[in-house]
């Protein structure tokens, strides 16, 4: 049997509405799908305002233009992160602080973003990793005490929450990826998120959206031709990635469902006393509840990390590690951040790898992957 790190999953009526797309006969941005996209995205998870936009990275940069990031400014956020969100804030001159993780989670630590703030700080940016959210009751509170806006990065945590609240809806701004690898996915597209009611805002978001330009107003009636108005860039997805992604939204439930059913089989199976030598499994905060977007374990250290997906790989089963710190990654050292010593993330980071899960994987898989974890533990002498 051979079992890939991940795989896509689609649905049938995804075809459906690409060809009504291409029926309509205009394919450009804004159309029915867009709209529909936008509207699933606000019933389902209570997001104020949302922007489709043609990736979670080019959301990440909207806000950055929303917020004016420049020459000076710092913004705070994990390390331990995706490359997307320090680009948004070099590519604005501004600076990015990388500050330590929670062990238990790999979320940005609070503690930590309130220790790094300073008169220079403009943003703080937190990930949700894993579709686990971060600590959002001390973070909007760090927020408010220095009234510094934040910025969910739920790229991969769609329907993912904290007690009852939708991750994306809390911060300030939000942005979530539909890239391909994502739960919910249209190839490679996004979308932000304002959940302010600030007028400034919300015309900023729609200029910079299109191409810095009125655009919208021309849409709305409200002029009669449409002109260069501020910066902005080309942000607007297809209608049709949106009519996928459609398709997709409405099926959330059972995708949601079903990865919390085989997410289950994974903790059930690898949490046992006769691995903790070996690994530990992902811990799910009492705060949380995931949609499973990823699944991983934290071995005692990087040697077993490496050696256990060599055996994985043996046996055609896919595993991956994930980001290299952003502070000692090759950019990250070129603008000299790896002096900072982190210590939660150097370390964890080394010894971190996640199992495959995706919607089409079967339990009868899982427990096969499971197995083969069980053997490489057999095997193993202390
Ligand atoms: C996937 C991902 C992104 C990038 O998403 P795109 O839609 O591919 O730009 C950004 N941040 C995090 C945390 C991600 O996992």
């Amino acid at each position: 049997m051979e079992i890939p790190f991940h795989k896509e999953y689609h649905f049938e009526q995804e075809l459906e509405y690409v060809k009504d797309a291409f029926d309509i006969g205009v394919t450009a941005s804004d159309g029915k799908y867009t709209s529909k996209a936008k509207a699933l995205l606000k019933d389902k998870f209570g997001f104020q305002e949302v922007y489709m936009t043609t990736s979670a990275t080019h959301a990440l940069e909207m806000a950055a233009l929303i917020l004016d990031f420049k020459q000076g400014d710092e913004v705070i956020l994990a390390s331990f992160n995706f490359p997307s969100a320090a680009n948004c804030i070099v590519l604005r001159g501004a600076t990015p602080v990388f500050v330590d993780l929670d062990p238990k989670t790999m979320n940005i630590s609070p503690k930590e973003i309130e220790k790094n703030i300073s008169s220079k700080t403009k943003a703080i940016i937190v990930m949700h990793y894993a579709g686990i959210a971060c600590d959002m009751d001390k973070i909007m509170e760090i927020s408010k005490k220095y009234k510094l806006p934040v910025i969910e990065d739920a790229a991969q945590a769609l329907g993912s929450k904290f007690y009852d609240k939708n991750l994306g809806s809390m911060g300030d701004m939000a942005c979530i990826s539909f890239h391909s690898t994502k739960n919910v996915i249209a190839g490679e597209a996004g979308c932000l998120i304002i959940n302010r009611k600030d007028k400034e805002w919300l015309k900023k978001a729609e200029i910079i959206r299109q191409k810095g330009t009125n655009r919208q107003d021309l849409i709305n009636g409200k002029v009669s031709k449409y002109e260069w108005v501020d910066q902005g860039s080309s942000y607007c997805p297809s209608e049709i990635l949106m009519a996928v992604l459609c398709s997709q939204l409405e099926n959330f439930d059972r995708i949601n469902s079903n990865r919390k059913k085989l997410a289950g089989v994974y903790l059930e199976r690898l949490n046992k006393k006769k691995y903790k030598n070996y690994f530990r499994p992902m811990i799910l905060p009492e705060y949380a509840n995931s949609n499973n977007h990823i699944f991983y374990i934290i071995t005692k250290n990087k040697i077993i990390r490496d050696e256990l997906q060599i055996f994985l790989k043996k046996h055609n089963i896919g595993s991956a590690f994930h980001f290299i710190p952003l502070h000692n990654s090759i950019m990250g050292k070129k603008y000299g951040f790896d002096c900072n010593k982190l210590k939660y993330t150097d370390n964890l980071s080394q010894r971190l790898l996640r199992l495959p899960l995706y919607n089409s994987i079967s339990e009868k898989e899982i427990n096969y992957v499971c197995d083969y974890i069980d053997n490489f533990v057999g095997e193993q002498i202390l």
